[in-house]
């Protein structure tokens, strides 16, 4: 634990942060892993068909311990990636979520290699694609198809999330909903259907479902574009609906609500509106008494956190969790306003994080292969 390099992670985080990384655009950035992973001298150093960069830190037997960190951030490419510090505050986009997980992927490998000691099975690290906005964790989804059933554990890493243990994966559907008109001129066409005003309305509808609040359902419209001018009458508009909750029964149920409100939307001539799902974060969870998450909540008091958290949040361990298989999500250190250009980590914290995370990394070998979720 002595030889953990808190400062050099942050520095490695700053680094690697300031290569953008936005999802589907994450090759730089896995180039920047591939390296560094290849100078730590590690074996297997490669990238998949779909942009995971994977490790593999040689251990006794070949039963694999798999750990993960996304590669992508929710910023596009063209944001100002610029960094403030401020004592042990760094603030600037994608500093925590997720440079700083893979900052930790990287230290964690270079501890392990330099204190030569062997793990009782190989450690495979990887720098995954796909876990924000549209990518529908489909960088895990290939990892877990990768290791899924023969790993004893996913340990899935987030930056700023220092005192969580996130055990129980928070399903999401997603669709995309676009209205198509012939559009016109807002005058000299006044009357004719626009595909604003169309979408607007079925945005309303969406909005007065009836939602569960125990378990918890939410909805909500991200992110709506289209028209032309401000003196045009829209001829496409689309929005983007998230639903989200712990419940499968009661997210299906949210999903089969949003699909009928839409295709009950009143036909008028002209007006085209569709409906297509672009992800679907699956459900899943391990008890609270599985050695994983209990294992983690050990390692946090051993560092110093009394106040370690189990909780649900929808990351990249709801695609092993989802199976069935053991996973957690810890964090680093803290931190917040993720996903907004003001995020920050608190580094004061980061010591301990990454000693939670080895004695977790080593903790997990230990749990009997194929736990009973
Ligand atoms: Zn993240």
């Amino acid at each position: 634990l002595a030889a953990l390099d808190s400062t050099a992670v942050a520095a490695n985080a700053i680094a690697l942060q300031q290569i953008a990384a936005p999802t589907f655009a994450e090759a730089p950035r896995a180039a920047e892993m591939h390296k560094r992973f290849s100078e730590l001298g590690l074996a297997d150093v490669s990238i998949d068909a779909i942009g995971n960069v994977l490790a593999r830190l040689p251990g006794a037997s070949a039963t694999p311990v798999l750990v993960s960190a996304h590669l992508d951030s929710v910023f596009e490419g063209a944001t100002d990636l610029t960094l403030r510090r401020d004592g042990c505050r760094i603030t600037g986009p994608g500093i925590g979520d997720n440079a700083l997980g893979l900052a930790g992927l990287l230290e964690l490998a270079r501890v392990l290699q330099c204190a030569k000691l062997q793990l009782p099975g190989d450690l495979w690290l990887a720098a995954n694609v796909g876990e924000e906005g549209l990518g529908d964790l489909r960088g895990m989804r290939q990892l877990h198809a990768r290791f899924g059933s023969q790993a004893i554990a996913t340990i899935v890493l987030e930056g700023a999330a220092y005192g969580r243990v996130i055990h129980r994966a928070v399903g999401a559907r997603r669709f995309r909903i676009s209205a198509q008109t012939a559009g016109g001129h807002s005058w000299n066409d006044a009357g004719l259907p626009s595909a604003i005003h169309e979408l607007v309305r079925c945005a309303g509808q969406l909005m007065q479902m009836q939602l569960s609040t125990e378990p918890l359902v939410t909805l909500n419209i991200g992110r709506i574009s289209g028209g032309t001018s401000i003196n045009s009458i829209a001829g496409h508009a689309q929005l983007e609906l998230d639903l989200r909750s712990e419940d499968s029964a009661l997210l299906e149920n949210a999903a089969l609500q949003a699909e009928a409100i839409i295709s009950s939307m009143p036909a008028k001539s002209g007006v085209k509106l569709t409906c297509e799902e672009c992800g679907n974060r699956p459900t899943g969870a391990i008890a609270a008494h599985h050695p994983l998450p209990q294992l983690a909540l050990v390692a946090l008091k051993h560092v110093g956190h009394a106040g370690g958290q189990l909780c649900a949040s929808s990351t990249d361990a709801n695609i092993p969790l989802s199976a069935g298989c053991a996973a957690v999500c810890i964090g680093l250190c803290s931190g917040g306003n993720a996903h907004r250009m003001e995020e920050f980590i608190d580094t004061s914290t980061l010591a301990a994080g990454l000693a939670q995370l080895l004695l977790v990394v080593r903790g997990a070998f230990d749990i009997p292969v194929h736990q009973a979720a």
